[in-house]
């Protein structure tokens, strides 16, 4: 997991996690107060993740055969990718000029 670039605060699974739910906002360290922005790469990488099954509807829907199980696959899909997405964002430090 990501650590704070300045005091090497390690970000907790839950802060990067509500960062991303927020629609990727910036992290504030908890102990440095430092900002830190996500990498547009990660945001990218978890973004297509997240929308992966949307290239693949056809061969889904065929996999599971009914439409039940492919929303409940969708469903597991979205709570699986975001789930893991705090282990792929990286954050950098936001310089203060601003
Ligand atoms: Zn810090």
């Amino acid at each position: 997991m990501q650590r704070c670039e300045k005091c090497k605060n390690k970000f907790k699974y839950g802060e990067i996690l509500n960062s991303v739910w927020k629609g990727y906002k910036p992290i504030k360290c908890s102990h440095c107060k430092t900002n830190h922005s996500p990498i547009t790469l990660t945001i990218i990488i978890t973004s297509l993740l997240l929308v992966m099954p949307a290239f693949f509807t056809k061969g889904i829907n065929n996999y599971f055969s009914s439409t039940f199980n492919s929303i409940i696959f969708y469903i597991f899909w979205v709570v699986f990718s975001v789930g893991i997405s705090p282990m792929i964002m990286r954050y950098t430090m936001t310089k203060k000029s601003k």
